[in-house]
């Protein structure tokens, strides 16, 4: 089976001990391609290096993530993010909102995730967002967004329909964690939302590890298990779904262009 990881934290510390045995472990699992997530412009710089030291298998993003908006400046941020994807990131994130924290004042939020949102408009890279309990504000910017051409991955999927809708209506991807594996995950229909050519599947390693070892470091080989939860809820077979991610992958970022 070949499946892809659309979002690991792979320069996470947590990484630091053994990181080159976990992507090789994706690799012999059959993942095609890992989006290594800056969510700092920090954790971009070290991203943007491990994708140099995994050509064509890892890709990198760069971003500043909601919890941290308090702190975006948009004039110094917006250039360093610029300055990333001009050295290669696949796409600007993860930005997004965060109610359910709420570490930043929710307007910093906004003011943070509307600029890494032109930035992708004006980079013409898709942005990889991040939204938890910010249902409406989200999908009213997902839907402006999308309205003025720029594309998404909605990462890490567990919202509402509505906002389900609102990404896909947008021409939006959306991207299903280890959640779905969990035992108290009670929302197929959300799995079946989601239209064959808008399905991306995701580790977020090194949080949100799959079962039987949920609550252990995640890493990017057990996405297969994701893979094989999603297909159970479509009724289609892992190999189908994950066939479905890599391409969907390609697409998204550009990967094979
Ligand atoms: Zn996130
Ligand atoms: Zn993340």
């Amino acid at each position: 089976m070949r499946f892809v990881d659309s979002h690991a934290h792979l320069a996470d510390p947590a990484f630091d001990a053994d990181r080159d045995d976990v992507i090789a472990r994706a690799r012999v699992a059959g993942a095609t391609a890992i989006v290594c997530i800056g969510e700092s412009l920090e954790a971009a710089c070290r991203s943007r290096e491990l994708a140099a030291a995994h050509p064509g298998f890892v890709h990198f993003s760069a971003g500043v993530h909601p919890h941290d908006a308090a702190a975006f400046d948009p004039a110094r941020d917006t250039a360093a993010i610029r300055s990333e994807v001009e050295r290669g990131a696949v796409a600007i994130g993860e930005c997004g909102l965060d109610y359910h924290y709420d570490h930043s004042p929710r307007p910093l939020q906004r003011r943070a995730f509307a600029a890494q949102l032109a930035l992708a408009r004006e980079t013409n890279r898709p942005v990889v967002v991040h939204s938890r309990e910010a249902e409406d504000d989200t999908a009213a910017m997902v839907r402006e967004a999308g309205a003025a051409g720029i594309r998404g991955v909605m990462h890490c999927f567990t919202g509402s329909h509505a906002l389900a809708r609102a990404a896909l209506e947008s021409g939006w991807y959306i991207s299903f964690s280890g959640i779905v594996t969990f035992r108290k995950w009670a929302d197929d229909d959300l799995i079946r939302l989601v239209p064959d050519d808008r399905l991306l599947v995701e580790s977020d390693a090194p949080y949100l590890a799959p079962v039987p070892d949920r609550g252990k470091r995640n890493e990017p080989s057990w996405v297969a298990r994701t893979v094989g939860r999603v297909a159970v809820a479509r009724g289609s077979s892992p190999e189908l779904v994950g066939e479905l991610a890599v391409g969907r992958i390609e697409h998204v970022h550009n990967l094979t262009a």
